[in-house]
């Protein structure tokens, strides 16, 4: 039975198509919303269709931005020739966080997943192989510690080995099919600091 009217209900409806956002956490925030101040619902509105808009893939390392180049390519400060290969943004966002590492970033977009019929080609190697035409002494593999994660390591470790460039796979002292967003961040590091040669 629609209780509060049609508005209210496609609110709740429409909130609830977000991830994480159960039946009831979508009416608390409909709720929520429908007592804020209007300007301020405007600008969260205006906010998330402005970047659904602008947002896109960096030209070099494939991150979200809504620039040619995302900052951390675009800053002289970083280590270019060390190239991290991360599964998701949200994996480069954990890194950045410990503000440990000065390289840069590759990310992949997926990994490989026989299983779910994902290849090489639907995650973003063939940009990362173009990158390493360039100035890369390191290739540092952070992807997941999970089934994927490890595949797709040992995939991108076969495909860079002719080229001479080091590879190396961050330590596993990643819980076994821990997404590395959720992985504090002295867990991080160790796990960088303790990479080993593919
Ligand atoms: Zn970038």
């Amino acid at each position: 039975m629609d209780y509060f009217g049609s508005e209210v209900t496609r609110l709740i409806e429409k909130l609830s198509l977000l991830p994480g956002i159960g039946q009831k956490t979508a009416q608390r925030l409909a709720f929520h919303i429908i007592h804020m101040p209007e300007d301020q619902v405007e600008e969260i509105s205006s906010a998330m269709v402005s970047a659904r808009k602008n947002v896109r893939y960096c030209a070099c390392c494939c991150t979200l931005t809504d620039r040619e180049l995302c900052p951390i390519c675009a800053s002289p400060s970083r280590d270019h020739s060390t190239i991290m290969v991360v599964e998701t943004t949200r994996d480069l966002a954990a890194y950045e966080k410990t503000g440990k590492y000065d390289g840069v970033y590759h990310v992949l977009h997926g990994a490989i997943s026989p299983m779910m019929g994902i290849g090489p080609s639907d995650i973003r190697l063939k940009e990362l192989m173009t990158r390493l035409k360039g100035d890369v002494s390191e290739v540092i593999v952070a992807t997941n510690n999970s089934l994927e994660g490890e595949t797709t390591a040992m995939y991108i470790s076969r495909l860079i080995r002719p080229s001479g460039i080091k590879v190396t796979r961050i330590a596993s002292g990643v819980p076994v099919g821990g997404d590395l967003e959720y992985i504090d961040e002295v867990t991080l590091l160790r796990a960088l600091e303790g990479r080993t040669e593919l």
